[in-house]
């Protein structure tokens, strides 16, 4: 499994580019492409350069990957190295909005950027977006989360609410979608929601509900105010989780509180292989499965098309979209992969039968 490969052993990777390259000595002839990745502590991103890197490698890229540790002075230092290197193209998974500035010291150099799963905002100094349908990902949660309390029959379910990076776009398109598909049954009584329940994304109240830098344990702890403050009165049947590394730290907290017999119905996003074990053992309600073999074939596409001065032609499935994502200076020509609900019923069909985990790695969960 590809999978397999790329997220558990991504250290490993470069060591083998190397021993590759040797004995080809043309594969870096269409010149250095870099990669900046946002973060290690989401376990996708590793796996995203990994696969970026061996699609590029295929096409003849020499190719060059460095992680920001979600710091954003530190990734505007990558992208300016990659700058002096005299890279071709360079595909940034951005921490921040602050990455706009180094983006426009690429254009200055006549250097084309990608953004990639997270747009930047801030900046015209480029023209390319390769990400998922991020509303839609909400919207499977949302789905999701009606499915299990059966909202439409309900009366009086509680759920509490958390979203992802405040600094990352994508963390409103998550919640935006969810809270679409559930604010009507706050309307009808079905639902309640103890702690900040924001009413869409220009509300004040939703930056309440966001998890700096996305790490894992600021949303225990913030889970475990909520039990003894907004939520303590209540049962939960339902968290609002934007990713699946949020969604494990919430479990932990909520195993911690001795009033969970039955958890609740917790969402996740980007199948992680311990949240994958977790739906199979019925700990952790779905995730959102997001194949970022596609999107990391679909971004090494852009930019060799992008090298050879051609409008890109993505070979995959994937919708064009010109209207939606505004960086604030203009609309990013953008494509969108789809995403895929995954629970209990379907979860070894979507993660093993399509190679991206083996069997063996999803009963382990490591
Ligand atoms: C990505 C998610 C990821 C999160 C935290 C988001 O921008 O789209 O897949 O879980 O960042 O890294």
């Amino acid at each position: 499994a590809v999978g397999l490969a790329a997220c558990n052993k991504p250290a490993e990777e470069p060591k083998d580019a190397q021993k590759a390259d040797a004995g080809k000595p043309a594969a870096s002839a269409g010149g250095l492409i870099g990669i900046a990745i946002p973060e290690t502590h989401v376990e996708r991103w590793p796996g995203d350069a990994a696969f970026m890197k061996k699609e590029l490698e295929a096409k003849g890229y020499k190719v060059e990957v460095a992680s920001a540790d979600g710091d954003q002075s530190k990734q505007n230092k990558q992208i300016e190295d990659f700058i002096t290197k005299g890279a071709k193209v360079i595909i940034v998974g951005s921490v921040s909005e602050a990455a706009a500035q180094a983006v426009e010291s690429a254009k200055k150099a006549g250097i084309q950027v990608i953004a990639y799963d997270r747009l930047i905002t801030g900046t015209d100094a480029y023209d390319y977006y390769v990400t998922f349908d991020n509303y839609k990902v909400g919207t499977i949660q949302g789905e999701a989360i009606k499915a299990a309390l059966d909202l439409d029959k309900a009366k009086g379910k509680n759920i509490t609410l958390f979203s992802g990076a405040a600094t990352d776009n994508n963390a409103r398109f998550f919640y935006d979608g969810a809270w679409d598909v559930l604010k009507p049954y706050v309307a009808s009584g079905a639902l309640k929601a103890c702690g900040p329940a924001p009413d869409g994304s220009k509300d004040a109240a939703w930056p309440k509900t966001t998890t700096e830098g996305w790490v894992a344990e600021k949303a225990k702890a913030r889970m475990e105010t909520l039990l003894t403050g907004d939520c303590k009165a209540v049962q939960l049947d339902a968290v609002l989780s934007p990713n699946d590394t949020l969604a494990r730290a919430i479990i932990g907290a909520l195993e911690q509180d001795g009033k969970y017999k039955t958890l609740p119905f917790v969402t996740g996003q980007d199948g992680e292989l311990l949240s994958v074990k977790w739906i199979i053992e019925g700990k952790q309600g779905m995730t959102v499965f997001k194949d970022t073999r596609n999107l990391a074939k679909a971004a090494a596409e852009v930019a060799d098309s992008l090298v050879k001065g051609g409008k890109p032609a993505l070979s995959g499935k994937h919708k064009e979209d010109t209207t939606t994502y505004n960086t604030g200076k203009k609309v990013v020509t953008s494509y969108l992969l789809e995403p895929v609900g995954v629970n209990k019923a379907n979860a070894t069909k979507e993660m093993v039968e399509s190679g991206f985990y083996t069997a063996d790695q999803v009963a382990k969960g490591t």
